[in-house]
């Protein structure tokens, strides 16, 4: 009888679980795998940054904002064309940590939407990733996302906004590499040390024998499956 009762409780943590499985900030799951995520371009260092994956033969992701591809359409399209994940990190980088207007959930659902249709008529893709900028990730942003079948995504490590010299930047990224994580980095301004050690680095992920692959590869996520990961690790907030 205790076993049957244990039985449905577990059923019942289950149901509650799968109702939460939008939201990741990294996989922590022995896969073998990690993913570089890139935000807010298209940018000025877009395309260094492609020279480097193509040279690397790497895959990433692009959390591309929307006001960033108006400007660059062509920078989103290269994106795509050399088979990155195109995903979405909303409109107008709008900080709703600090948002404090009565229409809030109204303006996300619209900054992630005006921005979904950006990517898509630059792309030819509906990306169905989201970051909040800043990785606001509280639960209406988790049910903005839900109406829409995305997938709240944030990271695991990030650093590349911190006034640090590119070779501390680059020990810090080091440091965090392990299982499933997911990094954080821009294109969108020149970014001169993550461009001074990426290409390090990603040899340096791939010696510690990870495999680098798109966000949704790492998490096995395809639109309209939520994988069973729950959510392990509070993600840094203080990214630009
Ligand atoms: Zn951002």
């Amino acid at each position: 009888m205790k076993k049957f009762i244990v039985l449905i409780l577990l059923f019942f943590a289950g149901v509650c679980f799968a109702q939460v499985k939008t939201f990741y900030s990294d996989g922590s799951k022995d896969i073998g795998k990690v993913a570089l995520t890139f935000d807010d371009g298209p940018g000025k260092a877009t395309e260094k940054i492609l020279e480097i994956l193509e040279e690397k033969n790497v895959k990433a992701s692009f959390f591309m904002l929307g006001v960033s591809v108006q400007k660059n359409p062509a920078g989103a399209k290269a994106v795509a064309a050399a088979g990155h994940e195109v995903a979405n990190h909303t409109y107008g980088h709008i900080n709703f940590y600090a948002y404090k207007d009565k229409d809030k959930t109204d303006k996300m659902e619209k900054e992630l939407l005006r921005s979904e249709n950006i990517i898509k008529e630059a792309t030819g893709v509906e990306p169905f990733l989201v970051r909040f900028p800043y990785g606001y990730s509280k639960s209406d942003a988790v049910e903005v996302a839900k109406k829409y079948d995305c997938c709240l995504i944030n990271w695991s490590f990030g650093c590349d906004w911190e006034k640090i010299t590119a070779g501390e930047m680059h020990d810090k990224y080091k440091k965090a590499i392990k299982n499933s994580a997911i990094f954080l980095m821009h294109d969108l301004h020149e970014n001169e040390k993550v461009l001074s050690f990426l290409s390090d680095f990603i040899d340096e992920i791939k010696q510690m024998g990870y495999e680098i692959v798109p966000v949704s590869e790492l998490l096995n996520l395809k639109r309209d499956r939520y994988f069973d990961f729950a959510d392990s690790e509070k993600t840094e907030t203080a990214a630009r």
